[in-house]
């Protein structure tokens, strides 16, 4: 069984499929199994407490009710690698999955491998596939556009004018923290929206747990909540009620110098971040003819037209909570219980498959 990815889905995957008698290899393409947490900005802080921030079986050190910093994620992350007995293989990048003719997968990697597999969990996450959109104009603008996938910190737009796209969670912290040293505008299409992060004297998560909140489906979650909030202590509230942050309704287009605002405005910009968000990081399983544009048939993690093919770690696969570092243990017992339903109920041509795998890589990654 391999599972791609070893970020915190890849070893939640691992920890539930060793439960499940399952023996897995994790592809990792970076050089450690910690995910994206090394490549997200400097300044970022876990929106809920370390209690309620850890993956199953291993406490976060330290104060429970503090806010980890990513620095201590991905400490804490190494650490959960240690804990999971299986094989990690780090630079290795899955190129492509494709069908065997006996249902299962043959996996391809960069370093040249063929891996056999009688099934696959998708956990490569999203965070290599930045949703960028592209607006009249963008090609012949000469300013700064990125996304904020490549922002690590604010000092190097001292002195700027700069734009932020996105009513998101990172696109207010990534403003807020710019304007300590630049002019910033947050541009979005709706005025934006907070949820405390504190409520009765407790965190919101701890309110999300104890009305299990956290564990409804999107479905039912969106009648109760219509809009997308940011967390927010009230700084974010104070920073654009007292302008050193303002917001606009998302410009029209770029100009040579600058944007055209939604009133036919034009402005001169030095950069603009969009915090446009991600999709499922998942172009090698284009093969398998399973993707619908960037993403996968499946419900609830379990895919609807592969069967042996699972994912972790998607925005709502199955929750709120799905893609976050409390949600994502859960996730992992439900599809690796499907996933190993599926490995023992095939036909079993154990030893030719194995061979197979023998031949090509050298490692037996049937189960
Ligand atoms: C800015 C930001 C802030 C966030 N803050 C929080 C927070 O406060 N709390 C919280 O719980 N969650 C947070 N999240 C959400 C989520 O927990 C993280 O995105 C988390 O990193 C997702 O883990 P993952 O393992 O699913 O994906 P990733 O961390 O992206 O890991 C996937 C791994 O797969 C590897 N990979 C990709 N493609 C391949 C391939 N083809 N072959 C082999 N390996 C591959 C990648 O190199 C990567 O290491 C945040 C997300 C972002 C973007």
């Amino acid at each position: 069984m391999i599972i791609i990815g070893g970020g915190q889905s890849g070893l939640a995957a691992a920890r539930a499929a060793l439960t499940a008698r399952l023996r897995p290899v994790v592809l990792q393409a970076g050089t450690e199994p910690l995910g994206s947490w090394p490549d997200y900005y400097d300044s970022l802080t876990l929106f809920s407490p370390a209690r309620y921030s850890v993956l199953p079986g291993m406490p976060f050190d330290g104060d429970p009710d503090r806010y980890p910093r990513r620095d201590e994620v991905t400490t804490y992350l190494r650490r959960y690698a240690q804990t999971v007995d299986v094989e990690i293989r780090t630079r290795t990048r899955v190129t492509a999955v494709h069908s065997r003719r006996d249902g299962g997968y043959l996996v391809h990697t960069d370093t040249g491998d063929e891996i056999a597999a009688a099934g696959v969990v998708a956990a490569s996450g999203s965070f290599g596939n930045p949703y960028l959109p592209t607006l009249p104009g963008q090609d012949d603008y000469a300013g700064d556009v990125r996304h904020v996938a490549q922002y690590r910190r604010p000092e190097v737009y001292a002195g700027k004018r700069v734009i932020v796209v996105g009513a998101g969670n990172s696109a207010v912290q990534v403003a807020y923290e710019i304007a300590a040293h630049a002019r910033v505008t947050l541009a979005t299409r709706e005025p934006v929206r907070f949820l405390p992060q504190r409520l009765g004297g407790r965190d919101l998560h701890h309110w999300l747990r104890v009305t299990g909140a956290d564990r409804l489906p999107r479905r039912v979650l969106t009648r109760l909540v219509r809009h997308a909030a940011v967390l927010d202590t009230g700084v974010y509230r104070d920073a654009l009620a007292s302008g050193l942050l303002s917001r606009r309704d998302v410009f029209t287009a770029f100009t040579p110098d600058g944007v055209i605002w939604a009133d036919g405005t034009p402005e001169p910009v030095d950069a603009v971040i969009f915090a446009t968000g991600y999709r499922p990081d998942l172009a090698y399983l284009k093969p398998l003819g399973t993707l619908d544009q960037d993403a996968p048939r499946q419900v609830g993690g379990i895919s609807t037209t592969h069967p042996g093919l699972v994912y972790l770690g998607l925005e709502f696969q199955r929750s709120f909570a799905s893609n976050t570092l409390r949600g994502v243990g859960r996730d992992a017992t439900h599809v690796m219980t499907a996933l190993a339903a599926h490995v023992s109920g095939r036909p079993r041509h154990g030893r030719q498959r194995r061979a197979d795998a023998a031949s090509r890589t050298g490692h037996d990654a049937q189960r």
